[in-house]
């Protein structure tokens, strides 16, 4: 009797063969008569499309809902989504909701408890069902479900022959088809899965230590600004990840230039206090296990000392932020140092074993 195989074929020889593909064929053009700059150049924007194709389209757009945007918008994500070759929009939005309900767990499609490969590919090797049940708004636009119905058209379209009849125009249809094709779609595969494996695995977690998304700056350089996972996993709805002004977050900036321009809207944003209580509230759980880690019961004067401290930072940065909306400037800056000091002493605190706290 033949085993059942739960391998899922197509998905794994194709995941294996585009980057031989990508790289022999990159190899064998540039040794055989040299790459065109132009196709570079459109291998760096079909990165950049494919990529926030997916970031800013099917992730926070289509899975989390973090704004609304125009139909070009949305048509030119489900194009260019299309392009990154991870599935259709309600196939890959569906995993996504059940990733962040059931995250680390059992049921979550790429857990990293199951190994780091695991969450990087091989979760992608098996053959799966999809019940496509956690999606009913999703499959109420007709765009959406049309993309889904010709997924395979549409993408291989989109991945290998646009950008063939694009190079096309300057005589270098192979060199679209393999530099910007293959050889992109390889290297944004891998820059796309590490948000499920390393986004997962190595950096820090200022916001929660309930699950494994970690914040990684240096991540965010090759995610489209998704390295701010840990974030990102407290504060779903968020249309950021990156949140402060200067956090590499180009998917951010997208949207952001789109509400600009007038084609997206309804740009969901955390408030900043909210965002903040639960930094505070993370750093209180860390210096409470170091002090615990010491074994030792915790004297009265810690306890209290802890709690005023906190309130005290808390209730400076709520009056601060209600503050930065009136035209008080002198009252502004006043707030403002009286904030970042006690901000600056309470780091302090955290960064020590809390025994500075009864010294
Ligand atoms: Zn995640
Ligand atoms: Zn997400």
């Amino acid at each position: 009797m033949q085993k059942e195989t739960t391998i899922n074929w197509v998905t794994t020889i194709f995941l294996i063969l585009t980057p031989i593909v990508g790289i022999a064929g990159t190899i064998w053009l540039a040794s055989d008569r040299g790459i065109p700059y132009q196709t570079w150049l459109l291998f760096l924007f079909m990165m950049f499309s494919t990529g926030v194709g997916i970031t800013a389209g099917y992730h926070r757009l289509f899975s989390h809902r973090a704004y609304k945007a125009s139909f070009p918008v949305r048509i030119f994500f489900l194009l260019f989504g299309g392009a990154a070759f991870q599935s259709s929009v309600l196939e890959w939005s569906s995993d996504h909701r059940i990733h962040h309900r059931y995250v680390d767990k059992e049921e979550d499609p790429y857990a990293i408890t199951k190994g780091f490969w695991f969450a990087h590919i091989l979760w992608l090797f098996k053959k799966r069902e999809y019940t496509l049940q956690n999606i009913p708004d999703l499959k109420e636009d007709k765009w959406i479900v049309l993309q889904h119905e010709y997924y395979l058209p549409i993408s291989i379209f989109m991945c290998f022959f646009f950008p063939g009849l694009i190079a096309w125009t300057w005589g270098d249809f192979a060199g679209g088809v393999l530099v910007a094709g293959f050889l992109r779609l390889s290297i944004n595969h891998h820059f796309t899965f590490f948000i499920n494996s390393l986004c997962h695995f190595k950096g820090s977690q200022p916001f929660s230590d309930k699950h494994t998304a970690k914040d990684n700056w240096f991540l965010a350089l090759f995610t489209y600004g998704e390295g701010y996972h840990n974030f990102h996993h407290e504060f779903q709805a968020d249309y950021r990840n990156g949140i402060r002004f200067f956090d590499y977050d180009p998917s951010k900036w997208l949207i952001k230039a789109f509400e600009l321009l007038g084609l997206a809207w309804d740009l969901k944003r955390i408030p900043d206090e909210q965002i903040f209580r639960k930094r505070v509230q993370m750093d209180e759980k860390r210096i409470r296990q170091k002090w615990e880690n010491r074994s030792v019961s915790l004297p009265e004067e810690w306890e209290s000392g802890l709690e005023t401290r906190k309130r005290s930072l808390l209730e400076l940065q709520s009056e601060w932020t209600a503050q930065k909306e009136s035209r008080d400037k002198t009252k502004n800056k006043e707030l403002e140092s009286k904030f970042r000091s006690e901000l600056k002493s309470w780091k302090r605190l955290i960064s020590g074993d809390g025994t500075s706290m009864v010294s």
